[in-house]
């Protein structure tokens, strides 16, 4: 029955199976025991009430065949290897497994035999793998860790192997756009660069920024099937380390400054604006207004309208700078090419002139790159996805807490949003 239910086939036998059921951690009785219902719901998950061990052995007296030579051959010892499986209703399940060591007396050697229900040297069954990585979908490292009855380095194990034998089977011949976006792993620590193709999935990450991170990408690219001579669009922010990178690199390709990009920009401005006329004014009715100021009116609530009306009432320096802000997110909304240099031309004049000095600068430097602006319009790249990917992105690192090691976090990146082929 358990043999069935595990899937081994008649060569193994189930020799017993027993169940330790572990005494409660607290007495709810007890005077001093603390209050449950206080607790969190979700802690039943993680509480573990015993452990199942079930006991394995491969069939005596039979004879087996040498890996190596492919000759029959005997036992000569037998080895016990512990397996974790799957914990059942808050059971761990532990597979104790007795598997014979060979010796093949037509080549000398000592083989084992392996347990077809795990890879070869780890201390955890196949099944037990898919579970990990159904509950990665979702979770963080040390949540699914808790919710295994595992560690965390192990969920990481395992979430590194996959990741790392899905690689070589990476067909990137397909890419001819291409997104850049370079992220901080935390505040303070050194930058990645995400790599997304024609489809929005990430496609690489590569350590650092800039030039250095597009040549890992180049090099990666020839590898995985890829010609770097096949793309004609990269999508960046404005830095300008992307310029030559992109000269360097990809000959054939187009640098477009994608418009989430843009906004992001305009944005820091706006905000260093309100920072600005908050140390002057001393704080009166400026505070927490930053997101009311960044959002567009689409998005709204009749909070943040009040607190608009609220500015334009009485700091018109801001509320002029939040028109410009909507005006030239307008200017990316325009239809075609002509009507968006059209459109800019008039934004710019008029920045020009009633702009404050931090707006004119942005737009002096937009002006200076009109092209890589007017690009995206000839080009169509849409960016709505991609802005989907880089706040999905920027989710998962918020959710980073609990990654033993900072690295795992590309490959999290990858195992989420990732084109990689990975089974479970
Ligand atoms: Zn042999």
């Amino acid at each position: 029955m358990i043999r069935a239910q595990l899937r081994l086939s008649d060569h193994w036998e189930v020799v017993s199976k027993e169940v330790e059921t572990y005494l409660p951690e607290h007495d709810d009785d007890h005077p001093d025991a603390p209050d449950r219902a206080s607790d969190d719901p979700e802690s039943w998950k993680t509480e573990i009430l015993g452990k199942v061990m079930i006991n394995i052995r491969m069939k005596r007296g039979r004879f087996y065949r040498c890996p190596h030579c492919g000759c029959w051959c005997r036992a000569h010892e037998y080895v016990d290897r512990e397996y974790d499986h799957i914990p059942d209703m808050g059971y761990d399940v532990k597979l104790f497994v007795n598997l014979p060591k060979l010796h093949c007396t037509n080549c000398g050697r000592y083989p084992q035999v392996r347990f077809p229900l795990a890879r070869p040297k780890v201390s955890y069954t196949k099944e037990f793998e898919k579970s990990v990585l159904r509950l990665l979908c979702k979770n963080t490292v040390s949540a699914t860790a808790e919710m295994m009855h595992t560690g965390p380095w192990i969920v990481s194990d395992i979430l590194d192997y996959r990741i790392r034998h899905a690689i070589p089977e990476q067909d990137l011949s397909h890419v001819t756009v291409l997104f850049v976006d370079e992220t901080q792993r935390r505040k303070g620590h050194e930058y990645m660069t995400v790599f997304s193709d024609n489809n929005h999935e990430v496609i690489f990450i590569a350590e650092g920024k800039g030039v250095g991170a597009m040549e890992r990408f180049c090099d990666y690219l020839r590898i995985q099937g890829g010609d770097p001579d096949n793309i004609w669009v990269v999508s960046a922010d404005m830095s300008s380390t992307y310029e030559s990178g992109v000269e360097r690199y990809f000959r054939n390709a187009t640098l477009v400054w994608d418009r989430f990009h843009l906004v992001q920009a305009i944005n820091n401005t706006l905000n260093d604006i309100r920072k600005r006329c908050l140390k002057r004014r001393k704080g009166e009715r400026l505070r927490n207004v930053k997101y009311t100021v960044l959002k567009r009116p689409e998005n709204m609530s009749e909070y943040d309208n009040e607190k608009l009306s609220n500015i334009r009432l009485n700091n018109p320096e801001l509320a002029l700078a939040y028109d410009m802000k909507e005006e030239f997110c307008e200017v990316l909304e325009c239809a075609d090419m002509y009507e968006a240099q059209e459109a800019f031309e008039e934004w710019y004049a008029w920045v020009r002139i009633q702009g404050c000095q931090e707006m004119r600068e942005r737009a002096d430097r937009f002006k200076l790159k009109i092209d890589r602006i007017l690009a995206w319009f000839d080009h169509r790249v849409n960016n709505g996805v991609a802005e989907g990917i880089n706040s999905k992105i920027q989710k998962t690192k918020d959710a980073a807490y609990g990654y033993p090691n900072l690295d795992h976090f590309a490959s999290m990146c990858m195992f989420r949003f990732g084109n990689l082929v990975i089974a479970f």
